[in-house]
């Protein structure tokens, strides 16, 4: 058998929230391997694409603790209130930044931006070494240490971790050759992505409007311009793709409405099929399985990343203590901790979303007086508000160190 490269951690995936454990542990004494399948930057590079992302406050706070949020602070745009409402129904509700003593709601920023941030980040860590393009191809646990197979430029070789972590998104290989079981929905739906540019100024308000195709968002971006997420049926994809630029803000513009004034240009589109899907264990052996290849979520609430990158929190933090003692990272005890932390906020997250994607994409009549009551008792009562606040911000339950801005050590 040929000698391995020995490594303590071995992140399989360089996406939004395999990128972001590796920063958070790096400078911690751990040698790391972080495998990506595809080159740093590339165009090609799916999860750092023009999508915008809604980064809730708790997100900003896990960067702040890393030392990124300087370099990222520069490209995003706060969210400073939230607007919720049904579309030609009476209902509606409001979150405002200042109700939570908070700067903002959350931030805005492209997939693409982010990943540009988190990938300068990572190429400043000497005992964090990036292997890409490569890919892992199998594993073999092996008790004390996990072997991993990576090929790279159609070449093979053998790397060994006391931990692997499988941040290889929602078609996750490392989970799938786990046979870890899934729960899995697909929702018929997709979200068409754009911007938009609306005549009247956005004033950092977020939009979510739910209309009896889906909902619809619209977050306040950089330039006055808007970007859209539109959930739509699957069969009405083609023809929304097709549409000219003057068609498709006219079909936007009734979806959404006035409330900003006539939409003037549109930037390009692209669709993104949703579904959900749930490991139902997010530890095996010596593996972790973290961000899209453990939950996959409808983006209706924003929620995927935020969620993720509170794994990565948590997750560097058990792994962080254990190395700090000379412990074993990836002993059963250290990731049974993780598991047991993380577990029940990734289900009732999962479940909050799905519930609400079904609610709000079901047009009888009497689920749309229920949700509409509901976004007025939400109005009416401050007590109620304040909880949604919180989780929009994803700040409820008990909070890692990172989340709540400490660095690790
Ligand atoms: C339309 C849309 C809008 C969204 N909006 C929001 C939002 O506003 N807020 C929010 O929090 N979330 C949002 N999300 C969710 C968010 O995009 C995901 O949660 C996030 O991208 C998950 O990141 P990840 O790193 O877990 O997975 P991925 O981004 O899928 O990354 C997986 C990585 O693993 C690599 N890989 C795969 N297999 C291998 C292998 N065998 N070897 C090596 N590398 C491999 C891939 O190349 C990829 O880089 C949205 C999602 C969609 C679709």
């Amino acid at each position: 058998m040929s000698t391995a490269v020995e490594y303590d951690l071995i992140i399989a995936g360089g996406g939004m929230v395999g990128a972001s454990l590796a920063i958070a542990l790096a400078g911690r004494g751990l040698r790391i391997a972080l495998i990506e399948a595809h080159t740093p930057g590339a165009d090609s590079q799916p999860s750092y694409d023009d999508r915008a992302i809604a980064l809730a406050y708790g997100s900003r706070r896990i960067f702040e603790a890393v030392g990124v949020w300087p370099t990222l602070h520069e490209r995003v745009e706060p969210i400073l209130d939230i607007h919720v409402s049904d579309r030609g129904h009476f209902g509606c509700t409001r979150l405002h930044a200042s109700d939570e003593g908070v700067p903002a709601l959350g931030y805005v920023v492209t997939a693409r931006e982010l990943g540009r941030v988190l990938l300068d980040r990572l190429a400043q860590d000497a005992a964090l070494e990036v292997i890409a393009p490569a890919r892992v191809v199998s594993f073999f646990d092996h008790g004390d240490r996990v072997r991993v197979e990576i090929e790279r430029a159609g070449v093979m070789s053998s790397l060994e971790c006391r931990l692997l972590v499988a941040a290889d998104g929602g078609q996750s290989a490392i989970r799938e050759q786990l046979d870890v079981p899934v729960v899995r929905w697909q929702y018929a739906q997709s979200a068409i992505v754009t911007n938009v540019t609306p005549a009247q100024p956005h004033h950092n308000v977020a939009y979510e409007r739910f209309t009896d195709t889906g909902p619809v968002a619209l977050l306040p971006m950089s330039e006055r311009r808007c970007a859209v997420v539109w959930t739509v049926r699957d069969a009405q994809v083609d023809e929304v793709l097709a549409l000219d630029d003057a068609a498709f803000l006219a079909a936007f513009q009734q979806r959404f409405g006035y409330r900003l004034g006539r939409f003037q240009r549109a930037g390009r589109r692209a669709a993104y099929p949703l579904n959900l899907l749930r490991a139902r264990e997010s530890v095996r052996g010596r593996v972790a399985i973290i961000g899209n290849a453990a939950h996959t979520l409808h983006p209706i609430a924003g929620q995927g990343f935020n969620l993720g990158i509170r794994d990565v929190a948590a997750l560097a933090e058990v792994v962080d203590s254990a190395f700090a003692i000379g412990n074993d990272i990836g002993a059963a005890e250290v990731l049974d901790r993780y598991e047991r932390w993380r577990s029940a906020e990734q289900r009732n997250v999962a479940l909050a979303t799905d519930g609400l994607a079904r609610l709000f994409s079901n047009p009888l009549a009497v689920a749309r007086i229920g949700r509409n009551l509901g976004l007025l008792a939400m109005e009416f009562l401050p007590a109620a508000k304040h909880p949604l606040a919180r989780a929009a911000m994803g700040q409820l339950g008990r909070q890692p160190r990172l989340a709540r801005g400490v660095p690790l050590g």
